[in-house]
């Protein structure tokens, strides 16, 4: 969602709705602008689902934007996806304040720092403070589970990506029977 520089984060909030709504003006088609929750690293802003909220309601377009879920940058903010209760929390004030209708996307990323640390380091799915656990919970969740989901996890060499989409797909609960 950007960094707010030298501008408090309500001034930068307000900016960026500005620049949400005068994009969207100027370009009168059906795509729509999707923003991503940040970490809350440095001077970041949107690491906080009311921030979210507070952008969206000032959009005047509303059926032009929606709402990427970063998994590491939640657990960074605060929300705990690494256990049940978190990530229950975390969606009941996701749903209480922005709502699932406006979610478009899941980035599946581990955190390679503690919940709360507001340091953005991407890390390998279940090898992180997340965990399998939280990602187990979080694939299987039935508000989340039919999102597409992005992996944002660090690449090094191809077998990388195998290994973390291989993870992944171990950890998602068939719901056929
Ligand atoms: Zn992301």
């Amino acid at each position: 969602m950007g960094s707010r520089r030298e501008e408090s984060e309500a001034e930068s909030i307000e900016r960026l709705i500005e620049a949400i709504n005068d994009a969207l003006h100027r370009v009168p088609n059906k795509v729509s602008i999707v923003v991503e929750n940040t970490a809350g690293q440095g001077k970041q802003i949107g690491y906080k689902f009311s921030q979210i909220k507070t952008v969206i309601d000032g959009v005047a377009n509303k059926e032009r934007i929606g709402v990427c879920l970063d998994t590491a940058h939640a657990f960074q903010a605060g929300y705990d996806l690494s256990h049940k209760d978190g990530l229950e929390r975390t969606l009941e004030e996701f749903e209480r304040l922005i709502g699932f209708d406006r979610l478009k996307l899941i980035h599946l990323n581990d955190s390679k720092t503690p919940v709360g640390s507001r340091v953005d380091r991407h890390w390998h799915i279940g090898e992180g403070y997340i965990g399998n656990e939280g990602f187990k919970n979080i694939v299987n969740h039935p508000e989340l589970c039919n999102f597409p989901g992005i992996m944002e996890t660090p690449h090094k060499k191809e077998e990388d990506d195998i290994k973390n989409m291989s993870r992944i797909e171990s950890l998602v609960v068939s719901n056929s029977s």
